[in-house]
């Protein structure tokens, strides 16, 4: 079985560039895009959230984040109201709403989430416009929205082209889309190769570079105005938990359980590997 034709220019021929945990990453010949040579299934895709979502306690992890995470998010209501104040956003993959609860002060804010326990928590917790569903099944109005935001989401997409073709329908006129992704075109994805942090099969299942991902905008009518590198503050009780805790042997446990019990990991941590981006493109 091929695989479909690429999202980024409709191409129908690729290579085969490299295996990781027994997935097969390919390279579109016509446009370089990278992408995964999925055999999954929609239900089998939908039954690996369910399980990874659930696995590592994530709801009260992402609760527990929610200071960490919103440091990132002021970062980028900051670069969005650069681009004006005002008017109606819309959030792609709002998770648990801590993005559109900073965005609200300046925009009026709706959203989607894939996953139902986290846009009810939006509902109910916040008080947050946020749908359960996907994004393409949504009834929205056409050219009505000021701004589209979809953070560290597109990766995650069968379809991404479908999306963007949906956010170029949905945005008014220079309207703006904003959205986070890994740069597989990036001097760390390039040093590290197969062994990439962002190399994440079968979850990311789409691996952008500056070129490919404005090559994808303009298609749909959106023109990219800046892509720049981004760095992100990480919870230091996460990246702890990872190394210490997380299926390790008691010892490690007990010393993570320490750290903890001292207020140790309540601290974040800024990073910039320079291999994320903030693309903004702007409805022609
Ligand atoms: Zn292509």
């Amino acid at each position: 079985v091929s695989p479909a034709p690429c999202e980024v220019c409709a191409g129908t021929t690729h290579r085969p560039l490299f295996v990781r945990d027994g997935y097969e990453f390919l390279r579109c010949s016509g446009c370089g895009h990278v992408f995964l040579d999925l055999a999954l299934g929609d239900a089998d895709l939908a039954r690996l959230y369910a399980t990874a979502f659930f696995r590592g306690g994530a709801y009260s992890d992402y609760v527990r984040d929610k200071a960490v995470m919103q440091r990132n998010f002021r970062r980028f209501v900051a670069v969005l109201r650069g681009y004006g104040n005002g008017g109606r956003l819309f959030e792609i993959g709002a998770a648990y709403g801590f993005f559109l609860e900073l965005a609200r002060r300046h925009w009026r804010v709706e959203g989607v989430d894939i996953v139902g326990e986290a846009a009810a928590y939006a509902r109910t917790a916040l008080g947050l416009d946020v749908a359960a569903g996907d994004f393409l099944e949504l009834p929205l109005v056409e050219a009505a929205y000021d701004v589209v935001a979809m953070w560290d989401t597109i990766e995650h997409l069968r379809h991404p082209a479908r999306y963007v073709a949906k956010i170029g329908r949905i945005l008014k006129p220079g309207g703006i889309v904003a959205l986070t992704t890994g740069d597989v075109g990036s001097v760390m994805a390039r040093v590290r190769g197969r062994r990439w942090r962002l190399y994440h099969p079968p979850f990311h299942i789409h691996y952008f570079s500056r070129q490919t991902i404005a090559d994808l905008l303009s298609r749909h009518g959106l023109a990219v105005v800046s892509i720049k590198a981004v760095g992100f503050d990480r919870s230091l009780d996460t990246m702890l938990y990872r190394v210490l805790a997380d299926g390790k042997p008691a010892v490690l446990r007990a010393a993570y359980r320490g750290m903890r019990g001292l207020g140790f990991t309540r601290r974040a941590l800024y990073l910039n590997l320079f291999d994320i981006m903030l693309v903004v493109a702007r409805r022609v």
